[in-house]
């Protein structure tokens, strides 16, 4: 855990709001399952306020932006790393984050998936997949569908590479 007063009640997951230069490592905190917010290319001004406003901790790689954010009693962090995974294990050492891929979020936007059987997706996917797969999960906000195709073995490895780096 991190070092906060046990005696404080649990807290709700950490919720992100992250730089225009972090767009790749939103997309994978959402397939961790967590909730985070890419809004692109907007002021630092507008960033922090949006940060403050719906609660969500800032991540950058900007050093003026996080140190502006830091000075205003916003919790942010300056991510380290250079790959993908060393982003990620960055940002889930310092907010002791579970890396799931089972919990994922639409990578697209941010939203909750919801389970979906074959009909429910039929006109959605192309036959041959629908045939290949069972299992299908349905975007509640975009309605982009997934399933676990021939990716799924990447996002995995690369998601225990982040959380590798946890045991030494
Ligand atoms: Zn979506």
């Amino acid at each position: 855990m991190m070092s906060r007063d046990e005696e404080e009640p649990v807290r709700l997951e950490p919720r992100f709001l992250l730089d225009a230069m972090l767009g790749s490592l939103a997309r994978w905190l959402r397939i961790c399952g967590y909730d985070a917010e890419y809004p692109g290319n907007i002021p630092d001004e507008e960033l922090i306020t949006l940060a403050f406003k719906e609660g969500r901790i800032l991540l950058t790689r900007d050093e003026l932006l996080y140190r502006k954010a830091v000075r205003e009693g916003l919790e942010s962090l300056l991510v380290e790393g250079g790959s993908d995974a060393e982003m990620l294990r960055s940002v889930s050492m310092r907010f002791n984050l579970k890396l799931d891929p089972e919990r994922s979020r639409c990578p697209l936007c941010g939203a909750e998936l919801k389970a979906a059987d074959r009909e429910a997706v039929r006109d959605k996917v192309p036959t041959r997949t629908l045939k290949a797969y069972e299992d299908f999960w349905i975007c509640t906000s975009c309605g982009q569908v997934y399933w676990k195709g021939s990716h799924w073995r990447s996002i995995l490895e690369m998601v225990e590479e982040a959380a590798g780096g946890e045991r030494s």
